[in-house]
């Protein structure tokens, strides 16, 4: 069965085309600078690729730009649209409403819809991308998946912040946490290569670094922790994001310093992390330059470690225990750099990093710890898309 997966931003949309249950991928795509003279759609399958810039004035049109190069007849994977059966689109915020994939129904596009003041960039134009495809492959059915589903296990002594209680009553104020769509695929993948699935109990720390950055306890399959909170703003030090900062900081740049909230907004979310400690984001150009003996990206890569190392150390006491830690997404999936500092003198937990196979290209999931570690170190590719299909198919 054809399963179309849709992330809608809001001048883009990147879409994959899975059969299911088979979990082969027919296509994958970007349509970008929606709205614009010079957008673009980009069109893969296999190893074929092909482009087009064109005019696509707005999220309707760019998919049915999109299902010309599906349907295409030398390189198209289907033959009519309605032959896609199921629609799936990732939704950022699905608030305490919703804790598991849902098919979306008028109830649950208002709910989306009343929850765009939780995440106002995000909200908005994935249930732009929602309606169009309603309009667009009327006979699919669609279904809602949501970042913030798999975190709503946890415990409220985890989510609750330490302010008024009126403000989680009344306001929703609490940590949410995101990427779940992640955490839950990697650590799902974990459990099956650990081969505890029917064991009573295991304990997982998943560590997904990629532009934004988070990390997960799982106890058993379920989280029990989170590192972003309210907003993706908060914990590890991300690409362009500060992550963990006392709000004193906050306060002293407006009262003392001037700035205007959005200001500071801008500087905590846009350039700060990565960025603001070396000037560059990508963790490829900061670790050639630390190697060449840059001091300001040996700090920031160290910073980097120093943080995720301390996240261990908590979830591991959260969890009263620990089988694996798992890393994911771009750096933690490539990044050999990154995984030794953060192993490196871990002995209190006994996690031990083999240097040879942490240095070797990636298969599938490969463990990267010595025979001898207590704690299984794991490196397994996200795909947040096959997990959104694989939810899709399985609800429906
Ligand atoms: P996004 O959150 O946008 O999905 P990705 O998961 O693609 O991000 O991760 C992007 C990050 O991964 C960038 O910082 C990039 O530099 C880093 N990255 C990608 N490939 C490598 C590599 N081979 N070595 C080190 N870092 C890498």
């Amino acid at each position: 069965m054809n399963v179309l997966v849709i992330n809608s931003g809001s001048s883009s949309i990147k879409y994959q085309l899975i059969d299911m249950p088979s979990e082969t991928v027919k296509a994958t795509g970007l349509i970008e600078r929606i709205g614009a003279e010079n957008a673009k759609i980009t069109y893969k399958k296999d190893d074929f690729k092909t482009s087009k810039e064109l005019h696509i004035a707005n999220h309707e049109e760019g998919l049915t730009q999109m299902n010309r190069f599906l349907m295409h007849k030398e390189f198209g994977v289907i033959a009519d649209k309605d032959d896609i059966k199921i629609v799936g689109h990732r939704v950022v915020h699905g608030g305490q409403s919703f804790s598991k994939t849902v098919e979306i129904t008028e109830i649950v596009k208002s709910k989306i819809q009343s929850l765009c003041t939780l995440a106002p960039l995000h909200n908005p134009p994935n249930l732009k991308g929602i309606e169009v495809a309603e309009n667009v492959f009327s006979k699919a059915r669609q279904v809602a998946v949501f970042d913030t589903a798999f975190l709503q296990t946890m415990p409220q002594k985890a989510y609750q912040y330490a302010i008024p209680k009126s403000f989680l009553e009344k306001e929703d104020i609490r940590a949410y946490g995101f990427h779940g769509t992640s955490h839950k695929y990697v650590s799902e993948k974990a459990q099956e290569f650990l081969d505890y699935r029917n064991q009573s109990s295991s304990k997982l720390i998943s560590i997904h670094l990629g532009n934004g950055c988070s990390m997960t306890a799982i106890k058993d399959g379920k989280a029990i922790d989170h590192s972003m909170g309210f907003g993706p703003a908060n914990g590890l030090i991300m690409g362009i994001r500060a992550g963990d900062i006392d709000q004193s900081v906050i306060f002293y740049l407006m009262d003392k310093l001037g700035y205007s909230a959005k200001e500071v907004n801008d500087i905590l979310l846009k350039e700060s992390g990565m960025l603001g400690l070396t000037g560059s984001n990508d963790l490829r150009d900061i670790q050639q330059k630390a190697e060449a003996g840059n001091k300001d990206c040996r700090l920031a890569l160290e910073m980097n470690a120093y943080r995720i190392k301390k996240y261990i150390g908590a979830y591991a006491v959260a969890l009263n225990g620990l089988d694996a830690i798992i890393f994911t997404a771009g750096i933690g999936e490539n990044s050999a750099l990154m995984r030794d500092l953060v192993c490196r003198d871990m002995d209190v937990l006994g996690l031990q990093l083999d240097q040879n196979n942490n240095k070797m290209a990636l298969s599938e999931i490969r463990d990267i710890s010595t025979k001898t570690s207590k704690v299984k170190i794991l490196v397994i590719p996200t795909n947040e898309e096959l997990e959104i299909a694989k939810q899709a198919y399985k609800i429906l």
